[in-house]
């Protein structure tokens, strides 16, 4: 195995050292790289907890940038979906930063270094959840799971029973992946998963006596973003904010209506907060279906950003825009190679 990854590092660096790398991104110049980022932080002296869900830290978020840096232009929202769009000519090898759920980290941690290449990103915020600063129900439950460890936890909830092996953090973190993923795959609709997600978290907070939502005001791991930073933070051009729905919910595992309510209230919100346009929309999980895509136009959203992997370009169809995961600890060989071959 370890042979197998040094063999593809090697090649990848003869490729880079002969130029068939740089002939690749050359090629792809019209083309227009979105990568997707969520939370990014470390552990710190005030972090009294760690999430399960592997984060960016910012020092790597900054050497990945550099890399970026040497090789790509960075662009705006606008300027992206412009290009797209064909209302503006292309610019070589131009790159946009998204950043996905609303993570107060964003803002104080991520942005800060954005700002030093010069990156204007675009935040997708679920409206609810700015609105009441309660945190994600991912977050909240891996939360409450780590409040009780030592053990394997098993869980009644409405019939049913949950096992969670909390033995170890190793242990837990494939315990909880295969659940969230379990889940994902069992339920089509996410307000039944939400309630679900809550209701276990209910009872791990109950024997503890701990819960997420009591400290997540000063918790740099979980927090949302305010409607009050955000506001500073548009009013000084520092970023874009655009709809991630309201609660965060797959659209194709909501009725049309609800489906409807989710992409125009989350719209009208973040316009009466901020006093911008909100144009554009990203897919919660990166989940649509043609009836999603439908409501988005009929919601007057310009486009719409999944998670489908990828390079985007101007024939490409604005409702089901391209991104690529944050390539976090590459090499420059490796970069250029992911973010050129799909
Ligand atoms: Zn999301």
């Amino acid at each position: 195995m370890k042979s197998k990854f040094l063999l593809k590092k090697l090649l990848l660096n003869i490729l880079l050292k002969f130029g068939i790398l740089d002939v690749l991104h050359y090629k792809n110049r019209h083309k227009v790289c979105i990568l997707m980022l969520h939370g990014v932080m470390a552990p710190n002296e005030k972090s009294c907890w760690e999430p399960l869900r592997q984060q960016l830290c910012p020092e790597e978020l900054k050497r990945t940038l550099t890399i970026l840096s040497q090789h790509y232009q960075f662009i705006s929202i606008e300027q992206c979906v412009d290009i797209l769009d064909g209302k503006s000519p292309p610019i070589n090898n131009a790159i946009l930063i998204t950043f996905d759920d609303g993570y107060r980290n964003n803002i104080d941690y991520a942005l800060p270094i954005c700002e030093s290449f010069s990156i204007k990103p675009v935040l997708f915020v679920a409206t609810n959840h700015v609105n009441s600063g309660l945190p994600f129900w991912f977050d909240r439950l891996d939360y409450a799971l780590q409040q009780n460890m030592g053990e394997v936890l098993s869980l009644s909830y409405q019939d049913s029973m949950y096992h969670f092996d909390a033995r170890t953090r190793e242990d837990l973190t494939i315990s909880y992946k295969k659940f969230r993923d379990d889940c994902k795959q069992r339920f089509n609709d996410d307000i039944k998963l939400n309630n679900l997600f809550n209701g276990l978290s209910e009872i791990l907070e109950a024997r503890s006596g701990l819960k997420l939502s009591d400290i997540s005001d000063k918790d740099d791991w979980s927090a949302i973003v305010s409607w009050a930073i955000l506001k500073e933070a548009v009013s000084k051009g520092r970023i874009d904010i655009a709809s991630h729905t309201e609660d965060h919910l797959r659209l194709d595992c909501l009725n049309e209506d609800d489906i409807s309510s989710q992409l125009k209230q989350s719209k009208i919100c973040i316009e009466n907060e901020l006093a911008v346009k909100c144009h554009y929309f990203c897919y919660p999980n990166g989940n649509y279906n043609g009836l999603a895509i439908k409501l988005v136009k009929e919601a007057s959203y310009r486009a719409a950003f999944s998670t489908d992997v990828g390079l985007c370009e101007s024939k490409d169809d604005l409702m089901m825009l391209k991104r690529f995961n944050f390539p976090a600890n590459k090499t420059t060989s490796e970069l250029l190679y992911l973010l050129n071959t799909k």
